[in-house]
């Protein structure tokens, strides 16, 4: 554990959090807690965009109440986790998680509300690379504060003098927009190799440089990252990719190593061209552009836009032998996923929609459609048309598909010149009636 330093105190009056910008929820908690005689703080990334004047996306709160008190005091709380219980408050349309303050080591001070350290249930455990396996010992506030990972993510906001608290370099990173663990960024990065993609993410997100230490320790452990559990490694995909900052973001993991060792396939594909990551970035560029425009990429869009180039690629060629596309694309898909979940767990879900995105491209480009409203209605109608639009900006192509699309969408069908489009469902063939054939009369019958 680092030792200790006197923590940087901001009053009130020399910082620009205000109040008005914290959620009522999450202010009322803050005020319970403090009323009732307990540590209360924000603390972690939403205290960072407080200070950025950014929107936070969540609010952590942090309090030396141990979880059965806070239980006590809140009638909407639930105690969540075995060993590290967190208490999670329900509110009417949102979760706020309140945890108790923690330490990297054991405190001095025995606690009572979580079980004793014995050899078989140690409270603190590393493996023998140095992964932090388990970490849940309560503490003081600046313990808590600085097991956290970057100096910009521990910063604290008391709700008893509205100070901001600074235990580490904090502030003056957050000015300089610098990325800095707390501590060794060699062991940090070992204690949890999650930390490098958290990193990255920050890095692109708000347009910091990761301090040069730091980033070359970064680069040498890259591989590391694969150490990581599968199921945490997508979740981080998705922060790291849905939130306007897609293309940056994959820029540093192609530059850092961490791409490679994430999806070592995709990198060696783009490494055998350089017009391949032009691709890959200029997808990726897009979804931020629609995030800026207010809509977050399906997880479904994303991985299209990530993998989609190379997997078509590799459709198109088996298709070249003579296989049906459709066959060939997802058997390609079928397998570079399953060599991907070794070390990415994708959702079952996400992957068919993924395939069902791809598929629909060969339909999409065959303009005009027969029943287009058909079309549109079927479930992944939206991130397809969507990865159409994208694949024709990054391919420097410009088919006549999307802008048909477009125009059918906003209820003017574009003319083309063989056909219009219609939506009619083809008129139907009239079955012919079979002429009944009178049976042939006996010819004495005709004849009498
Ligand atoms: P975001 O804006 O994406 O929510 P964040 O920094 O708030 O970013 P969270 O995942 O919400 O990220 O985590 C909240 C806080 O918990 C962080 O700011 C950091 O202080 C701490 N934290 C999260 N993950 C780690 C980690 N792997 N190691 C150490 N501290 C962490
Ligand atoms: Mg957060």
């Amino acid at each position: 554990m680092l030792p200790a330093m006197q923590p940087l105190i901001i009053p009130r009056k020399e910082h620009r959090i205000s109040r008005k910008k914290i959620n009522r929820n999450v202010l009322r908690t803050l005020y319970r807690l403090h009323d009732n005689g307990f540590i209360a703080y924000l603390i972690g990334g939403c205290v960072r965009d407080l200070l950025l004047e950014r929107t936070p996306k969540d609010f952590d709160i942090a309090t030396d109440a141990r979880p059965g008190q806070i239980k006590r005091l809140f009638r909407n709380c639930r105690l969540i986790g075995r060993r590290f219980r967190l208490a999670h408050l329900h509110f009417a349309d949102e979760i706020l998680e309140v945890s108790t303050f923690r330490a990297d080591a054991l405190p001095e001070e025995p606690d009572t509300e979580s079980p004793a350290p014995n050899n078989h249930n140690p409270r603190h455990l590393k493996d023998d690379t140095g992964m932090v396996l388990r970490d849940n010992v309560f503490g003081t506030p600046e313990q808590d504060a600085l097991r956290r990972d970057f100096t910009i993510n521990a910063l604290a906001y008391n709700i008893a003098d509205f100070s901001v608290i600074d235990y580490t370099t904090g502030l003056a990173d957050l000015r300089d927009g610098i990325i800095r663990p707390i501590g060794d960024p060699y062991v940090r990065f070992t204690e949890d190799p999650v930390r490098m993609l958290r990193a990255v993410r920050f890095a692109a997100s708000h347009h910091f440089v990761i301090e040069p230490a730091t980033w070359e320790t970064l680069c040498e452990l890259s591989s590391t990252i694969s150490r990581a559990t599968p199921g945490r490694l997508y979740e981080e995909m998705l922060k790291l990719f849905l939130f306007g900052a897609a293309r940056p973001a994959c820029g540093l993991m192609y530059e850092s190593g961490l791409l490679a060792a994430l999806f070592p396939e995709l990198a060696k594909w783009l490494g055998e061209n350089p017009d391949r990551l032009n691709i890959l970035t200029t997808n990726l560029g897009c979804l931020d552009q629609q995030y800026q425009r207010g809509t977050s990429p399906s997880p479904a869009l994303f991985f299209a836009a990530f993998f989609g180039p190379l997997l078509e690629e590799r459709a198109l060629a088996g298709h070249r032998d003579g296989i049906p596309i459709r066959l060939t694309q997802d058997a390609v898909c079928r397998e570079f996923i399953a060599e991907c979940s070794k070390t990415v767990s994708i959702p079952g879900k996400v992957v068919n929609q993924l395939r069902n995105v791809l598929a629909m491209q060969h339909v999409l480009h065959k303009v005009p459609p027969r029943r287009p409203s058909v079309i549109a209605r079927r479930p992944e109608f939206t991130d397809a048309l969507a990865y159409l639009h994208l694949a024709d900006e990054s391919k420097g192509a410009s088919s006549s598909a999307p802008a048909w699309w477009n125009a059918f969408l906003s209820g003017k069908p574009l003319s083309v010149p063989t056909e219009t489009p219609t939506d009619k469902a083809p008129a139907k063939r009239r079955r012919r009636r079979k002429r009944r054939r009178r049976p042939a009369a006996p010819a004495d019958t005709i004849h009498g």
